[in-house]
């Protein structure tokens, strides 16, 4: 085709061109390893090790030709990032020749020094082995560097003995797990054909830029990723002009180029637009199988931090940057779909699948009701903690929303109007209208963490910065867990009655009722809704180490146990990391706000009461030479000692955040820390806060010592 000069190429020209696919693949080697290495995808077999030399050596001609020099494992510790280790294909054969080389089991499994990543315990620091596994169901990539390429080998790390000390592999077990239940559930249900479900995710990747010079003034955004210290201008987000706005050149520059780098490496990057704050945006590429899904939506957040850098901006992923505007979440989009295509989430055409749809709809109903302690502690982190329960976020008490339709057909269930019993024409009236009714469902509640929206199911509690996994992986298990359960009441009760309809319409009325608590279809934000959530039994954990507790009750832990997803150990380790975290994220925080008090704010606050108090003096000893009058003097002075006393004020509020900080080790146990969070060093840093914003809005703006709201957010 021919092109004009300067156009782009079509996205379908280079789409996925620097990832080792199932295309690359099936062009590149030979037919009997290509079915092994198509079946180890599609099912999880096992892929024979000289089948794995094959394509080992495959890979490593395809990365050549792409300039790569270097290979890596490329994991995801608990650290909450990613982490790759590289290591050059350059080889020294015995005759001294230097070749390229990569081997089988190179690609299968490396050994980094893993001796410093968090295992929480998991494994003793002086025991560094720990291994990363190639998981062939994510296809490698070649990361492009400023001299030369690298080929990244997406992987899971498993101490050595067996244990997963990453995000990713208990994602994939909650899958296999999933994929279990539900296809034995619609087997039940007369489905025999279905193999297998997958779990499907869509992630809306929310963001925040700002200029990358005015970022590095400040020492908050640089240590903390958001702003410690910051009063808002008289427009922030009111007018509401900045949602859906049109994009800047500067910022849709920054967009086309993560979009160009996304396509080669396979992501299909599908809307951009401007979010509700101002310099906030989102990204979404379209939905896929979750493990995909979980290590694309990584592979975003790297690209968007590095195109960010090279075009002179810094990104925010931050769940709170800005106080007083909206702030960043991830809209989890999860659906479940069996091997023959069809989204289990989604009313079919005839009643029957509409009654598989309704059993599913009710199984999610039921696992969030029964482990939204669960779920609420995958999303906590001191980040998310600023935006659960603000006013733009899911509050933290975990409910569904299903629409105002769907509710009220679940309602009619649950009294029977619905039923198998009545005249056959009428169940099937009513269930004819479920399609439409979930298409229709587009009365958005915006203030509901977990919404069914048409034909899957929005988590929109999960917090901006974070890997999706393990949110994935806990809901995954809990789902697996209600499947299980529902399946068996279906049983149960056709053993007596006989009829399987009769049993399924019984058990979902039964399931109906159980779960009521768990929907609610009202204003989230509101007070009465968290009074009436208290009354209705529904957790309420409003700071992380609350939330965290939820991984400690047994019954949490006997699922992921019971399920293989997680061991006792492997649930520990999760749960001391992120405790360990938080602690930590607080600590940097306060230091940091310490430091820019101490050193930055009120040296500038003290210079201007200084200028202040001379020309105060000054016009003390020329009042009387100018003949000003008795209010003169009095009121330039109320001004002074007014900055005076907020300047001795802050001095006072920086020692007690110091001792606070102080306070901090020792306390002697990371539960005891985390409770010091909550109680004493937060509060400490917003007394901090609350008097230097309140300076700032008084002291000359020249004075102040680094760019405010109005120039990170208003002059970009
Ligand atoms: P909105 O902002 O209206 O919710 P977006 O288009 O921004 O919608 O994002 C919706 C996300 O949900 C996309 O990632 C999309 O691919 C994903 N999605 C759509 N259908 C499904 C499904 N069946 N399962 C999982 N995710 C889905
Ligand atoms: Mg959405």
């Amino acid at each position: 085709m021919s092109q004009h000069p300067g156009v782009p190429p079509a996205t379908t020209t280079y789409f996925g061109h620097r990832t080792f696919n199932l295309e690359t693949m099936r062009a590149k080697l030979p037919r009997n390893v290509y079915q092994a290495i198509e079946q180890t995808i599609r099912a999880g077999a096992k892929l024979p090790p000289e089948h794995a030399e094959v394509v080992a050596h495959a890979m490593k001609e395809w990365a050549l030709e792409h300039g790569a020099t270097h290979y890596c494992h490329w994991f995801q510790p608990l650290t909450g990032t990613t982490a790759e280790k590289h290591d050059a294909f350059l080889s020294i054969d015995r005759d001294g020749t230097v070749i390229e080389r990569f081997s089988g089991s190179q690609l299968i499994q490396s050994e980094p020094d893993a001796s410093s990543f968090p295992s929480g315990g998991m494994r003793a620091t002086f025991e560094a082995r720990g291994y990363t596994a190639w998981d062939p169901s994510s296809p490698a990539f070649i990361m492009t560097g400023p001299q030369g390429a690298t080929l990244c080998i997406p992987s899971a790390f498993i101490s050595y003995y067996g244990s997963a000390l990453d995000e990713k592999t208990p994602l994939l077990r909650s899958v296999n797990a999933l994929s279990r239940a539900a296809t034995g559930l619609l087997h039940l249900l007369g489905h025999a054909e279905v193999t297998r479900v997958i779990t499907l995710l869509g992630v809306e990747q929310e963001y925040f830029l700002v200029d990358r010079a005015l970022f590095e003034r400040r020492a908050d955004l640089v240590m903390a990723h958001r702003t410690l210290v910051g009063a808002l201008p008289p427009k922030a987000q009111q007018l509401e002009d900045h949602y859906f706005g049109s994009i800047t050149d500067r910022v849709l520059d920054f967009m086309q180029e993560v979009e160009r780098e996304l396509y080669a490496l396979g992501i299909p990057a599908k809307t951009r637009h401007n979010e509700v704050a101002p310099q906030q945006f989102e990204i979404a590429p379209i939905h896929e199988e979750v493990n995909i899904a979980a290590d694309h939506n990584l592979l975003i957040m790297e690209t968007l931090r590095r195109v960010a850098k090279r075009k002179g901006l810094a990104l925010l992923l931050h769940e709170k940057p800005f106080a007083g505007v909206n702030g960043s979440g991830k809209h989890n989009n999860w659906s479940m779909a069996d091997s023959l295509g069809n989204n289990l989430l989604e009313p079919g055409r005839t009643p029957e699948s509409n009654l598989s749809f309704l059993v599913f709809l009710v199984c999610t109903l039921k696992a969030v009701h029964r482990r939204a302690g669960l779920l609420r502690a995958s999303i906590a982190s001191a980040g998310n903690d600023h935006r659960l329960g603000a006013n733009e976020a899911p509050p933290a008490i975990m409910s569904v929303f299903l629409g105002q339709e769907l509710d009220a057909i679940l309602s009619a269930i649950e009294r029977e109007e619905v039923n198998p019993s009545g005249d056959r024409q009428s169940i099937s009236l009513g269930l004819a209208q479920l399609p439409a009714i979930a298409r229709d469902n587009t009365d958005r509640n915006r203030t509901s963490p977990f919404a069914f929206t048409g034909n899957k199911f929005e988590f929109r509690a999960v917090p901006s910065s974070m890997p999706v996994a393990m949110p994935n992986a806990v809901l995954n298990t809990a789902v697996a867990e209600a499947i299980d359960e529902v399946a068996a009441k279906i049983r149960a009760r056709r053993e007596v009655a006989g009829d399987l309809e009769a049993a399924v319409w019984a058990v979902l009325r039964e399931e109906i009722a159980a779960t009521r608590a768990i929907r609610f279809e009202g204003d989230g934000y509101s007070v009465e809704w968290a009074r009436e959530a208290e009354a209705r039994g529904l957790p309420n954990a409003r700071t992380t180490p609350d939330a965290l507790a939820a991984w400690l009750e047994p019954s949490n832990r006997e699922i992921f146990t019971r399920y293989k997803v997680m061991s006792e150990a492997e649930i520990d380790a999760r749960y001391t990391v992120r405790l360990e975290q938080y602690v930590k994220t607080l600590d940097i925080e306060a230091k940091t706000l310490l430091r820019m008090t101490r050193t930055e704010i009120l040296p500038a606050c003290l210079r201007d009461q200084s200028e202040l108090a001379t020309s105060y003096s000054r016009l003390v000893e020329a009042s009387r030479a100018l003949d000003l009058n008795d209010a003169v003097a009095p009121a330039q002075g109320k001004h002074l000692a007014a900055i005076a006393r907020d300047v001795t004020a802050l001095l006072a509020a920086t020692d007690a955040l110091e001792a606070a900080i102080g306070g901090l080790h020792s306390q002697g146990s990371p539960e005891a820390e985390g409770r010091h969070c909550v109680d004493a060093l937060i509060p400490a840093m917003d007394a901090v806060r609350e008097l230097a914003d309140h300076l700032e809005g008084r002291v000359e703006r020249a004075k102040w010592p680094f760019p405010t709201y109005l120039d990170l957010l208003f002059q970009n």
